[in-house]
């Protein structure tokens, strides 16, 4: 039986990689990955020679998901990692195993000749939630949000939310997420988690109108990966 294996990778520190990812990337057929530079540094870390390493995606700079179908019909094991993280969390991932499922399924429905296995390890979300400081019984996540359509809307709701609302932003956007959270939501506590386990790890509380002033007078800060997270 082949198996695909989902394999969470860390965020930043190098270290926060579990001993079963290591082995399972060691012995596959085949690693997958978003970028062969960033795997590289994981790999050479821990002196892990990949058989196959292969950048996954549906563009001829990539193996297509109908690809790692005919490997995983053929026996072989593959694995999944992406740049950061846990795959398929707002990045590719999820596709890919929802087509191997499909392409698997058998009359019983459960995936036959070929399994997927989970391989947790970090995810931004649940890194940044640990560290925040509030409520996560209970939270809704929104991955990124989008630029144009429905942008409002998201926001409105962050606003007239009871529960714990986190989104992923990128550093060219951060500004103007905070500027429509201001806007939308001006009562909400808003916690920023910067470089997760990196170097310049940063969280910072506030108002939305506060978070906008501290990175307008701190350009310096406005770089790196975010998370933002509001109560
Ligand atoms: N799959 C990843 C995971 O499990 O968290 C997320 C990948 S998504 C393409 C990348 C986004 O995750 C970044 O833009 C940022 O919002 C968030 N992120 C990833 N690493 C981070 C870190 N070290 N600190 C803060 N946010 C991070």
């Amino acid at each position: 039986m082949s198996t695909l294996f989902i394999v969470g990778t860390p965020i930043g520190n190098l270290e926060d990689v579990t001993l079963r990812a290591l082995r399972v990337l060691k012995e596959v057929d085949v690693i997958l990955c978003e970028d062969t530079r960033v795997a590289q540094k994981l790999l050479a870390k821990y002196e892990i020679e990949a058989k196959q390493l292969a950048t996954y995606n549906e563009q001829e700079s990539g193996v297509t998901a109908s690809k790692i179908i005919g490997w995983l019909e053929e026996g072989k094991s593959v694995a999944l990692v992406s740049d950061a993280g846990t795959p398929g969390i707002s990045d590719p991932g999820s596709l890919l195993v929802e087509k191997v499922r499909e392409h698997f399924k058998s009359e019983n429905d459960k995936v036959g000749p070929c399994k997927i296995e989970a391989v947790p390890g970090p995810s931004a979300l649940t890194t940044a939630l640990s560290i925040a400081g509030v409520p996560v019984h209970d939270f809704v996540f929104l991955g990124f949000l989008p630029h144009k359509k429905g942008r409002e809307t998201l926001f409105k709701e962050i606003a007239g939310s009871e529960r714990t609302m986190v989104f992923y932003e990128s550093p060219h956007r951060i500004l103007k997420a905070l500027e429509s959270l201001q806007k939308f939501a001006p009562n909400k506590k808003v916690t920023i988690a910067r470089e997760l386990t990196k170097i310049h790890e940063q969280i910072i509380s506030d108002s939305a109108e506060e978070l906008l002033t501290y990175f307008e007078t701190n350009p310096d800060k406005v770089r790196g990966e975010f998370v933002v997270i509001t109560y």
